[in-house]
């Protein structure tokens, strides 16, 4: 072995040695590294006071989670951080499909009771009749 290779082979050795009961990187690091990507992207086009330290205590902290040594604490954080972003994933799907629901079906409300109906675009002059009063009225689809 060449002596590059063997200094890269004690790195990785020595690097896997130090990383035994350590943390390493999850999702939450991820986004911490991605966020503070964002904000150097941003620090580029912007003069905002305090971005550096803001992105450097980022920074500090995502290595200070892939370094630690207290991996319960840190999978907890990682936990309640999936179960964040799967509330905001959740609603970013559902406005998409209310999104795509809009341009098949019109709501409208019925002038007496106010109740939301649900009808298909397209149909022209039609005559709904309110599920909940009776009521019937007429509105182009
Ligand atoms: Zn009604």
């Amino acid at each position: 072995m060449n002596g590059f290779k063997q200094w890269m082979y004690n790195l990785r050795y020595k690097l896997s040695q130090f990383m035994i009961g350590r943390y390493g990187m999850d999702e939450f690091n991820k986004f911490l590294g991605f966020f503070a990507f964002i904000l150097i992207v941003i620090g580029m086009f912007l003069r905002v006071p305090g971005l550096d330290l803001l992105i450097l205590l980022i920074i500090i902290y995502m290595y200070f989670r892939v370094f630690s040594k207290n991996i319960s604490k840190r999978s907890d954080e990682n936990r309640r951080y999936l179960g964040l972003t799967y509330k905001l994933r959740n609603s970013l799907f559902n406005s998409k499909k209310r999104l795509d629901d809009m341009k098949t079906h019109h709501i409208y409300k019925c002038p007496t009771c106010k109740q939301k109906i649900r009808v298909p675009r397209g149909k022209g002059r039609i005559e709904i009749s309110c599920p909940k009063c009776n009521t019937k009225f007429i509105k182009n689809s």
